[in-house]
């Protein structure tokens, strides 16, 4: 880590230079204009590019002064936390006052006092080296925060999706029938809610195994999500092989074709269920609720009623859609 000093006098260089290394700054670049000074923090000299921690730099110069150097380097987005200490014979208010908007830190007075200008540097380093560790503090926060933000996001996620099928699950479910069902209210628009269940799925897993029944709960739910075509609507895993579909601002015929829609996608995947009793293979059957506007039946009622209908499909025979209509 370098102090650069610039002076357009030798004498001025060498001196200062003497005081800096004498007290154990060895590594100390004397240059002779600003010019020279720009090719330096820019790693056009023959230094290559150097690590700069402090610049001190005389104000009086002939071609471009002390206050302009300073202005300029200060330009550069890496030079921002290097101390410049303006070394000046004038100690006139309205150029202290220039070199400070342009960037310095601090002056000294020619001709220059050894232990003044030592304890200026010693006190500029020790900024520069305390600034340096506050802002590695503050990327390693930024960085924490960021992991925190992440983990929040997936623990948010994981808390509001099944783990099998990576649908919403009950929890998702119960939240959203109740947000939905205060927004139709408010906007005066019909709510309907499907509730499906898979025919004869304890025998599909006495058949194939659980792992397989897991496949089938993975499959049906992919063909749920593909099958729903508006944003609005939503799927979830209820339970077990239980599933429920949340579809706002829908009518009893729409809900009654999307149910329809979703009876048949699964039916025509043909999952392969040979003791199934009603088919050979996987179906469920449906039951649909539709709320409208004017009606005053809470969540907790249209989960009752759409399971009415469901044991009704379950009872006249599985694979099928039956609607329950509210008084
Ligand atoms: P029904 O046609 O009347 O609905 O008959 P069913 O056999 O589907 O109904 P039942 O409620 O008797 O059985 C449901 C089965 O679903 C029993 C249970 O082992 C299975 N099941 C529930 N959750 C899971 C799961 O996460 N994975 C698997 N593989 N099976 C599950
Ligand atoms: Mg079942
Ligand atoms: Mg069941």
């Amino acid at each position: 880590m370098a102090i650069i000093i610039v002076d357009d006098t030798i004498f001025s260089l060498e001196v200062i230079k003497a005081f800096l290394m004498t007290a154990g700054y060895l590594d100390v670049i004397t240059v002779k204009s600003a010019s020279e000074l720009y090719q330096l923090v820019d790693g056009y000299s023959d230094r290559g590019i150097v690590e700069i921690d402090l610049i001190l730099m005389d104000i009086i110069m002939p071609d471009v002064d002390g206050i302009e150097a300073c202005l300029n380097v200060k330009k550069r987005e890496w030079m921002a936390d290097v101390p410049v200490i303006m070394v000046t014979a004038t100690t006139e208010k309205d150029n202290l006052q220039l070199a400070f908007s342009a960037g310095a830190m601090d002056f000294i007075k020619k001709p220059l006092e050894r232990v003044e200008l030592l304890a200026r540097v010693r006190s500029a380093l020790r900024l520069k080296h305390e600034t340096a560790r506050r802002k590695a503090r503050e990327t390693e926060l930024l960085e924490v925060t960021r992991q925190l933000q992440a983990a929040n996001e997936m623990l948010q996620n994981l808390s509001f999706l099944d783990g099998l099928t990576g649908i919403a699950n009950r929890r998702h479910f119960d939240q959203q029938l109740l947000q939905e069902s205060r927004r139709a209210k408010r906007e005066k628009t019909p709510l309907s809610l499907i509730m499906l269940d898979i025919d004869y799925f304890k025998a599909f897993n006495d058949t194939y195994g659980h792992l397989k029944g897991d496949d089938c709960l993975k499959t049906v739910a992919s063909i749920l999500k593909r099958t729903l075509k508006r944003p609005g609507d939503f799927p979830a895993r209820y339970g077990g092989e239980e599933f429920a579909v949340v579809l706002p601002e829908t009518d009893d015929v729409g809900a009654a074709v999307i149910a329809e829609e979703l009876r048949a996608s699964i039916e025509r995947a043909g999952i392969s269920h040979i003791n199934s009793l009603c088919a050979d293979y996987v179906t469920v059957s449906l039951g649909v609720v539709t709320r409208f506007s004017e009606q005053a039946e809470t969540p907790d009622d249209l989960i009752m009623a759409s399971d009415r209908a469901l044991y009704r499909s379950k009872h006249e025979g599985r694979n099928l859609v039956s609607v329950e209509r509210l008084m």
